[in-house]
C-alpha cells in the first residue's frame, strides 16, 4: 500500500538554500514543511537592526554574482541597493587595500611603481622562493603575490582564521581573491554585486511567505516524527552529523562576534578592515552603517570585531575546512548520502563545500523537485 505524507518536502533548515528549495517547492504546488534548529529563520545571513542600522548577525553578506538568472532571481523578490565591498587591511597600523591590486602594491613598494614593475617585483619574489607548482595555501599566495604582500596580509589573517599553518591549507582558499594590476578596490570579480535594502531579513521572508516554518527544532532529535511526515527531504544541515558521525568527525571552522555600540558618527573608514597581524586576536571589524549609504549620517554607530575558533559541537559550524583529511572524509559520506533515496543534500553544511550565496541559490534553483 501507498504510504501517504502529511507534506511532499520537508526541509531541514532555513538559510538561503532551503529558503529558496521551499519557495520553489511551494509555487510547484507541494505542500512544504521547514524545520529550523535555530530560533529565527535565515540561517547565517539573518539581520537584526540596531537602531536604524541593519547589522549582518553572522558576519557581513555581500551578493555577489555573474549569474544573470541568479541575480534577477533575487532582485525580483526584494530591491537590492549597490554596494562594492572595498575592504581595508590593517598591518601593525599600516593601511592597505584589498583586493591585491596596483593601490596595495604602490602602498607597499612607492606610490610611482607602475604595473609592469609591480608585475616584475613578485614575478622575482616568486623565483626566489622556487616555486612552481604551488602545493598549499602558503605556496599558492606566495606565487600571486609575492613574499612581501604574503608576510604582511595573507599569513597573520589566514593562519587565525583556518587556525592552522598557511602550509597545511589548500591552495584554492587563496584563489578566491583577485588579484590585478589596474587601481581597482573592487574585492570581487562579479558583474553584480548589491544587499538587499532593509537586509536579508526581507528577502527570506519573500522566500518563505505561505510556508509552514517550524523553528527551534532539530530534525536529528526529532528525526523519527519528522522523517515519515514527508515523501521527500531536503537536507541543509552538517553532512556527518546526518549519519550520526559513524565515518568520524568532520571539521569546521567557527566565529565569536562581539558587538559594540558607540554613541559616535563613524568608527573606521570602511565597513570591512582586516587586521592582518598574527598577534591582533580577531580577524576583522565590521562597522554596519557602511554597508547602506542612507544610514552613514546616523549619530551612533555599531561594529563588530569577529574571532575564528575551532568548533566543537558549540556556536555554529561556519566554515568547511577543505584540508585533505576532510575533503577525503567528506566524499565518503558523500557517497552515503547518494545512496540516501528520499533525501536531497544541499548547501554549505550538507555538501561540505565553501560556497557562497550566489552558489547556493545556484544550486537550489536547479534542484529538480
Ligand atoms: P546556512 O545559512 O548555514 O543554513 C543552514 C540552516 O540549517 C541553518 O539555519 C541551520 O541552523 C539549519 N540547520 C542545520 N542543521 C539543522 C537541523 N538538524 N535541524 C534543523 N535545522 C538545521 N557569502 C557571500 O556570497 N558573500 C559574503 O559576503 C559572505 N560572507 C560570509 C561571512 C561569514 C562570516 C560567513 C560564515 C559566510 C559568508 N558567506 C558569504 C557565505 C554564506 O553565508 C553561505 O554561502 C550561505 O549562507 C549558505 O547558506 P546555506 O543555506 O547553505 O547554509
Ligand atoms: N585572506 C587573507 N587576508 C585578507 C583577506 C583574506 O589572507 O586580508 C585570505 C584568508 O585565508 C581567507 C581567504 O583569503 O580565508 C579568502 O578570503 P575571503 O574574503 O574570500 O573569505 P571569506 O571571509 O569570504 O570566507
Amino acid at each position: 500500500m501507498k504510504q501517504t505524507h502529511t507534506y511532499d518536502y520537508l526541509i531541514v533548515g532555513s538559510g538561503l538554500f532551503g529558503a529558496v528549495a521551499a519557495y520553489r517547492a511551494n509555487k510547484l504546488g507541494h505542500k512544504v514543511l521547514v524545520v529550523e534548529r535555530r530560533s529565527h529563520v535565515g540561517g547565517n545571513v539573518r539581520c537584526e537592526m540596531c537602531g536604524e542600522i541593519v547589522v549582518h548577525k553572522y558576519g557581513p553578506h555581500i551578493f555577489h554574482t555573474s549569474n544573470r538568472e541568479v541575480w534577477e532571481f533575487v532582485t525580483s523578490l526584494t530591491p537590492f541597493h549597490p554596494y562594492i565591498n572595498s575592504p581595508i587591511a590593517n598591518y601593525n597600523g599600516e593601511l592597505f587595500n584589498l583586493p591585491f591590486n596596483l593601490n596595495t602594491f604602490r602602498q607597499l613598494w612607492g606610490e610611482d611603481i607602475t604595473a609592469d614593475e609591480a608585475r616584475n617585483i613578485i614575478e622575482q619574489q616568486r623565483r626566489q622562493s622556487g616555486i612552481t607548482e604551488p602545493r598549499n595555501l602558503e605556496e599558492q599566495a606566495i606565487a600571486m603575490v609575492g613574499q612581501d604582500i604574503y608576510e604582511k596580509l595573507i599569513k597573520g589573517y589566514t593562519e587565525k582564521q583556518w587556525g592552522r599553518p598557511c602550509s597545511e591549507l589548500p591552495a584554492e582558499i587563496i584563489r578566491r581573491l583577485p588579484v590585478r594590476f589596474t587601481a581597482d578596490n573592487n574585492y570581487f570579480n562579479d558583474t553584480y554585486q548589491g544587499i538587499p535594502d532593509g537586509g536579508y531579513n526581507v528577502l527570506i521572508d519573500r522566500l518563505l511567505e505561505g510556508i509552514e516554518v517550524r523553528t527551534d527544532c532539530d530534525f536529528i532529535a526529532e528525526r523519527n516524527v519528522l522523517m515519515p511526515l514527508a515523501e521527500k527531504i531536503i537536507y541543509t544541515g552538517e553532512i556527518d552529523r546526518y549519519f550520526d558521525y559513524r565515518l568520524g568527525r568532520l571539521e569546521y571552522r567557527s566565529l565569536r562576534f562581539e558587538d559594540e555600540r558607540l554613541a559616535q558618527k563613524s568608527f573606521q573608514s570602511a565597513a570591512v578592515v582586516n587586521y592582518t597581524d598574527s598577534t591582533t586576536p580577531f580577524t576583522r571589524i565590521i562597522e554596519h552603517k557602511h554597508f547602506d549609504s542612507r544610514s552613514r549620517d546616523l549619530p551612533y554607530t555599531l561594529i563588530t570585531r569577529e574571532y575564528p575558533l575551532e568548533w566543537r559541537a558549540e556556536g555554529e559550524p561556519y566554515y568547511p575546512i577543505n584540508n585533505s583529511r576532510n575533503a577525503e572524509l567528506a566524499d565518503a559520506y558523500r557517497q552515503l548520502a547518494a545512496a540516501e533515496e528520499r533525501v536531497i543534500f544541499g548547501g554549505r553544511l550538507a555538501e561540505y563545500r565553501y560556497y557562497d550565496m550566489h552558489h547556493v541559490v545556484e544550486k537550489a534553483l536547479s534542484l529538480e523537485l
